[in-house]
């Protein structure tokens, strides 16, 4: 959000102070307290979040063989983990960087293929609350306001009509640009100057529409995961089985901004509405197969199943339509 209100993607000193000060940060952390662990990665990173939530669908895993690695009474080292994962009870690709330090520990640890699939789908592995709200309300709301808000006629139109609002009762405070370029975006030779109204504004935008958003999104997961009746079957697992449409949509908000200079280029980019589409298609389609899988698991009736799977529509074709408009419309 900080980096939406400096523009850190357009601006070489936002970049800096955004992407700087957060290396600077990690690097003292870890100079600090890292003791050869990665402290910032593991609890302060904001995008470990999302990345431990993207995990879960990757194809590749340090996989552990619970049973070998008991079995195993030989000498060994002890392996250094920079993320402090607990490698013998590890179930989840979430929170392990792959460095590979603990590849072939006790012959019981490695690199292996599995199904995008295997994570959500697995009932032995845990769908934890705070995965599933970075899920709904980070990856899917707060993010996909930000890739939006500035296309959005919906936010043009919320602005245009309080700056009216402002001027009729001569209230000029909220339209001064006079910003610190750290605090808001202010490039005069650019004629780039954000308000205190626009900053209020991007504000609001992201946290109320990715709140908004989040919370219509969270509303299929709950009415599936009630008439699907089974104790595995909890709103976080139909929520995670989300992912795939949140990995498309982080990789089309993400890129953009690299059309936006592609464009400026003057490359050719016909191919573009196509693969948009493709991409989009792939993560609705991934998210819908994965809540099959999840409803093949429930004991209840044909019509509960398919009632629940229904639900589970709802925020696939929310995402989608967002997408559309933004990408087709807007
Ligand atoms: S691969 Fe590296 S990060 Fe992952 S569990 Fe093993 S040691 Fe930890």
């Amino acid at each position: 959000m900080y980096g939406q209100l400096v523009s850190v993607y357009e601006y070489p000193q936002a970049a800096l102070l955004v992407l700087g000060g957060s290396t600077v940060a990690a690097v003292g952390i870890g100079l600090l307290y890292g003791r050869e662990k990665r402290i910032w990665c593991r609890y302060l990173c904001p995008a470990s979040g999302v990345f431990a939530v993207l995990a879960k669908i990757a194809p590749l895993h340090y996989k552990v063989d619970r049973a070998a690695w008991d079995r195993h009474t030989g000498s060994f080292e002890p392996v250094n983990c920079a993320p402090l994962v607990d490698v013998r009870r590890m179930t989840s690709a979430s929170e392990c960087h792959a460095c590979g330090r603990c590849a072939g520990q006790r012959d019981a640890v490695a690199l292996s293929i599995r199904s995008p699939a295997a994570e959500v789908l697995d009932a032995g592995t845990p769908a934890r609350t705070p995965d599933a709200l970075t899920l709904a309300y980070g990856v899917l709301g707060v993010a996909t306001a930000a890739f939006q808000w500035t296309v959005s006629p919906w936010f043009q139109r919320i602005k245009m009509a309080l700056a009216e609002w402002l001027v009729e009762h001569e209230h000029f405070a909220l339209l001064d640009n006079d910003v610190p370029w750290w605090l808001l975006t202010h490039y005069p030779e650019a004629s780039d100057l954000f308000t205190w109204l626009d900053g209020a504004l991007i504000l609001a935008y992201l946290l109320g529409g990715g709140f908004l958003l989040g919370s219509l999104l969270l509303a299929g997961p709950a009415i599936a995961s009630r008439l699907a009746a089974e104790r595995q079957l909890s709103w976080q697992r139909f929520t995670l089985a989300l992912t795939p449409l949140a990995a498309a949509s982080v990789i089309l908000g993400l890129s953009m901004l690299t059309v936006t200079h592609l464009k400026a280029e003057h490359l050719w980019l016909g191919w573009l509405p196509g693969l948009r589409i493709a991409l989009l298609g792939a993560g609705c389609l991934g998210s819908l197969m994965l809540v099959a899988g999840l409803l093949r698991q429930s004991a209840g009736s044909r019509s509960r199943k398919l009632v629940a799977g229904l639900a589970m529509v709802w925020p696939v074709a929310l995402m989608a339509a967002i997408w559309t408009l933004v990408f087709f419309v807007w």
